[in-house]
């Protein structure tokens, strides 16, 4: 069992290697830094990088933050300084030093993410500013193109809490219960294609279910909480609510009946999750958390998830063997 600790997982992506098309100035807007820092971390003489050259980043700039406790109705430059963190963390949010409803809402679904460790009540103290600073002083980002197919969901790429994609619809394939709910939900491409895929594996008399898809910020909140209660490890198969890819509406969790349409690993052995792995690239899915690549994604093998990036991005991510992470050139 591998095993992951949340900020080790920031702090060790710290290694850049130099990518074709690559240039400093692009590194540094990657990774919140500036091209200064990153010559002076690296001893470079020049702006000359060449593609393989492996790259220290150093840690972005922290905002400092301030000391004490504010919520709905503080004002003044503290609240200043809060609202800048926000910001430099990709939120979009006035910094008119006015703790109003909106900062508190950010603050509210920031504290969200840690239910083992702070109350989401929407108060600045000195717990929230704790992980706010960790998160500062990492490379989380608040995802700024939610609505691209090949857009990154991971734990240093968070969806917004407002984020929600437009016109879900439910794909006609078969689930695993008859009855309606939000996770049956798609974007309507990623929907089409799930068809496809299924149509096909039908013809295959390949017997698939699908299990959950849709799932919005709170409903991952939810989900993560009861998971991290249960199990001080959840991280690793549990997303923190804005780091799961279920919030695009272009995942899947896939099973059989072979399995009892479980979300196991031993679905991965089956005939119906080696047929997934070899047809899904063809239809626009990859299988998202590949065994052996958990240092990059983060997460632990999922046979079940399948995630729509298109046909063409599937199948080169499928051909070279690699992750999402790493065809987007953001491996660590
Ligand atoms: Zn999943």
């Amino acid at each position: 069992m591998h095993q992951y600790n949340y900020w080790n997982y920031y702090y060790r992506a710290t290694n850049y290697i130099v990518q074709p098309g690559d240039s400093l100035y692009l590194i540094a807007k990657r990774f919140n830094t500036t091209i200064s820092d990153i010559k002076q971390a690296n001893n470079l003489t020049s702006d000359l990088i060449y593609v393989g050259q492996s790259l220290v980043i150093p840690s972005p700039a922290v905002p400092t933050l301030p000391d004490g406790i504010y919520g709905i109705g503080s004002r003044g430059p503290a609240v200043v300084k809060i609202q800048q963190a926000l910001s430099a963390l990709g939120f979009n949010v006035a910094q008119d030093g006015i703790y109003g409803p909106k900062t508190s809402d950010i603050i509210m679904n920031l504290q969200k993410k840690f239910p083992e460790a702070l109350t989401a009540d929407g108060i600045y103290g000195p717990k929230t500013k704790m992980y706010l600073e960790k998160l500062l002083a990492s490379k989380y980002k608040i995802v700024q193109n939610p609505e691209s197919k090949t857009v990154l969901v991971n734990k240093m790429n968070s969806l917004s809490p407002y984020y929600e994609p437009q016109n879900l619809t439910v794909p006609n394939v078969s689930f695993a219960y008859p009855e309606y709910r939000p996770q049956k939900l798609m974007q309507p491409e990623a929907a089409r294609a799930l068809e496809a895929l299924f149509a096909k594996a039908k013809q295959d008399n390949i017997a698939l279910n699908a299990v959950s898809g849709y799932r919005s910020y709170d409903y991952q909140s939810q989900l993560f909480s009861r998971n991290i209660k249960a199990n001080p490890n959840a991280n690793q198969f549990s997303a923190r609510p804005g780091e799961s890819e279920h919030q695009t509406g272009l995942a899947m969790d896939v099973s059989s009946p072979s399995v009892n349409n479980n979300l196991t690993q031993a679905f991965g052995d089956t005939k119906e999750g080696k047929w997934l792995v070899e047809n899904a690239p063809d239809f626009g899915f990859i299988l998202r958390f590949p065994k052996g690549k958990e240092n990059i994604t983060g997460y632990q093998y999922e046979p079940w998830h399948i995630r729509y990036v298109g046909k063409d991005v599937a199948r080169q991510i499928a051909n070279q063997n690699i992750t999402l992470e790493e065809y987007l050139g953001q491996s660590t």
